[in-house]
């Protein structure tokens, strides 16, 4: 036996033992789900909002999930946001062709855009929340969902009601360079309307928030609730910590980690967001002051009762 036949009966065996990783399509149609490094059940899984029971693992949910999650099956609308009449005016070609990526991402969210909003009520209150999908495109920002984000606060505005945002994204969309850079300050401009009309802004950082959302609407909640576990950034660990040339702590953006500098008010389990929310709500808008607030009230310290400008 020379080496050539030695190598070839080696990968032979290597083979055998290595198993054939499962497609996008086989996971997808399988009942299990990775987590802590044995299958877990997705049934499981989905009737404990998405979180692992086990590790606690909080999972991707979309924004459909998300919104059926927080305000029950039936018991929100989506708003109809207008869309732009050419979504790539660069005719940007990579890897692939941006046209094709933005059908791609159509069909595998069947949303419009990186963003759903809605018409709600939490708690009896009147809300309209905007949530972000980081299936499409990683969650990016152009100018479809910066539409999408400025029609929502339009019908905060005309409702007077609040407008809840959940961040998921990883930035602006450089397929559409300067003009979705423009879109952080388009959206700020917006959320300033909204402030000026003295309606409560309340921010869900969902992972991961990071980039040119993370610059702009994402850190200019009155209440900003980190969902456990989530990293928040704006540049990646290793990016800044190739630049400064120091080590970084090992929670270094996730949530628990931007809380204890003061960039997050709060962190919570996805299960007691929405009663929180609710919560926040009856205070800053002095409705239902009952029991409550009692109850959730170790949750909430010196709650702010009035809006701030954006900058
Ligand atoms: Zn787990």
């Amino acid at each position: 036996m020379n080496w050539i036949t030695r190598i070839k009966s080696a990968a032979e065996r290597i083979k055998t033992v290595v198993r054939k990783r499962a497609s996008k399509s086989e996971i997808s149609a399988s009942k299990y789900i990775s987590c802590h490094g044995v299958p877990v059940e997705k049934k499981v899984i989905k009737e404990n909002n998405y979180v692992c029971p086990e590790c606690n693992f909080h999972h991707f949910i979309n924004p459909t999930q998300r919104f059926t999650m927080m305000f029950g099956e039936s018991n929100w609308k989506k708003i109809n946001a207008p869309l732009v009449k050419d979504p790539d005016p660069y005719d940007w070609v990579d890897t692939k062709k941006y046209k094709d990526r933005l059908k791609e991402a159509k069909k595998i969210t069947g949303q419009d855009s990186a963003i759903l909003s809605c018409e709600a009520k939490l708690n009896d209150i009147d809300v309209v929340a905007s949530a972000v999908n980081f299936k499409w495109i990683g969650g990016s920002i152009s100018m479809d969902e910066s539409e999408n984000v400025l029609a929502a606060i339009k019908t905060a505005i005309e409702k007077k009601c609040p407008y809840i945002f959940v961040s998921a994204s990883g930035g602006m969309r450089m397929m559409t360079n300067m003009l979705s850079l423009v879109q952080m300050t388009r959206m700020t401009v917006g959320i300033n309307e909204l402030k000026k009309n003295n309606l409560p802004y309340i921010v869900i950082i969902a992972s991961p928030s990071t980039g040119g959302l993370q610059a702009s609407i994402a850190s200019t909640g009155d209440i900003c609730i980190g969902e456990k576990g989530a990293t928040m950034a704006f540049a990646g660990k290793r990016i800044v910590q190739a630049t400064e040339n120091t080590e970084l702590p090992d929670d270094f953006q996730t949530v628990e980690w931007q809380m204890k500098k003061g960039q997050v008010d709060m962190v919570l389990d996805r299960k007691n967001i929405t009663p929180t929310i609710g919560t926040l709500l009856s205070i800053l808008l002095k409705k239902h002051k009952s029991e409550n607030i009692e109850e959730n009230n170790s949750l909430i310290k010196d709650p702010v009762l009035e809006t701030k400008e954006a900058s």
